[in-house]
């Protein structure tokens, strides 16, 4: 079948994307669905900041590449000797796909799944198969086993997560990564207690979603921090109880004079080594630092091994908020709909596919949360 996608064929394409249009907006032909995979007719997808990093080349990814990897949508058809989905069931993506049977997966924790990443690395769904071909016969790669900047794409079942119908898909498809990802960092990966203070860097849909989690919890205080005012103004809508510009050089200093000699938990969101540095900073002693943004590769960050050890300090990465899909979305949606987490705040955009270039420039300024692209 034919489907309208945005395929990235070339990293590091210069700014403004506006201009350089590095996502080309095409038809392009889908095959599948295969054995243990699925159809979808994919609703709403979110432009997360891991999009933009395989743009300007910091997080590389083989391309040519259907991107996109946060997503809501609806199952149109299921492959031969299909198991756990069915046609019409509303669905959420997972970007790692969980085979459900390596040493990882085994000890439960399937954000770590090895056959999920080494297909996520090759461009691949979990089968191994490629199902987007351009117009000229050359084969796409699949983002994350989800490509969802495509009205239809094909995935593994692996890569599903059956929601109930009645969540509006736009909303839905937030907790593809941007909840997922923050929410988890602080419930699962640091598993912050009711009371204690935690510190929150870079305020876009995985920050100000690690800020509902901690909310959630019932942490106090909740600071939050960016370099942007419109970014703190939103973390106190959503419950933080103090906000910090870290552009000026004694922000850190209040931070730990707000807390009494610095936060039990500190949340790095940007990527940037030199913010996670910071957040180590604002830490008390025996506190916890949690990496949950994305650097380049090739960077570093220095760790004074001393205050590790002498003030029992831990550093701890969080990927995909060190969730299991299929038990965290369905119970982060249920406290969605209870009122605990409400993130519908964070959809701050709704844009159309063509629209998608300019779209990334607005999120490389800091200036949306999430961007939704509506398909239908
Ligand atoms: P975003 O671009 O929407 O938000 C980043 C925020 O950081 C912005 O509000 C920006 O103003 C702020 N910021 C930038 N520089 C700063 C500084 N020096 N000090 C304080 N704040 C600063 O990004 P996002 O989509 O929320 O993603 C955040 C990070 O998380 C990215 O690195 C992304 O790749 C990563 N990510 C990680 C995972 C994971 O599983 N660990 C999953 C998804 C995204
Ligand atoms: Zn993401």
């Amino acid at each position: 079948m034919k489907t309208r996608a945005a395929v990235l064929y070339l990293m590091e394409q210069p700014v403004p994307y506006a201009q350089s249009k590095p996502l080309v907006v095409q038809d392009v032909e889908l095959i599948g669905p295969g054995d243990g995979e699925v159809l979808v007719e994919i609703a709403a997808a979110g432009l997360c900041h891991s999009d933009l990093s395989v743009i300007n080349g910091s997080r590389p990814r083989v391309m040519p590449m259907v991107l996109g990897h946060e997503a809501a949508g609806i199952v149109r058809q299921v492959g031969p000797r299909g198991r756990s989905i069915k046609e019409g069931d509303h669905v959420v993506f997972s970007y790692v796909p969980l085979c459900g049977h390596c040493p990882m997966c085994a000890c439960g924790r399937g954000s770590l799944c090895e056959n999920g990443v080494r297909a996520n690395v090759a461009g691949t769904l979990l089968t191994g198969a490629r199902h987007f071909k351009n117009a000229a016969g050359k084969v796409l790669n699949h983002h994350l086993g989800v490509s969802a900047f495509s009205q239809f794409t094909v995935a593994a079942e692996e890569s599903l997560i059956r929601i109930d119908p009645s969540v509006p898909l736009d909303k839905a498809a937030l907790f593809g990564c941007a909840v997922t990802t923050g929410v988890g960092a602080v419930v699962n990966t640091a598993k912050v207690e009711p009371g204690a203070s935690v510190a929150i860097f870079g305020l876009g849909g995985v920050g100000l979603s690690a800020v509902l989690g901690a909310r959630a919890t019932g942490a106090n205080p909740i600071i939050a921090v960016d370099i942007l005012e419109p970014k703190l103004e939103l973390a106190c809508q959503l419950g933080a109880t103090h906000a910090f510009n870290t552009s000026t050089a004694e922000s850190l200093d209040q931070i730990r004079a707000a807390t009494n000699g610095g936060v039990h938990y500190a949340f790095d969101c940007t990527g940037n080594p030199a913010v996670l540095t910071q957040a180590y900073a604002v830490t008390r002693r025996g506190g916890t630092t949690i990496a949950v943004g994305l650097p380049h590769p090739s960077l570093t960050f220095p760790l004074s091994p001393l205050s590790l050890v002498a003030e029992e300090r831990t550093l701890k990465g969080s990927y995909m908020g060190s969730c299991v899909p299929q038990r965290d979305v369905p119970r982060f949606i249920a406290m969605y709909q209870a009122g605990l987490l409400p993130v519908d705040l964070l959809h701050t955009h709704t844009i159309a596919l063509e629209e998608i270039n300019a779209a990334m420039d607005t999120l490389a300024a800091g200036q949306a949360v999430r961007q939704i692209i509506r398909f239908r």
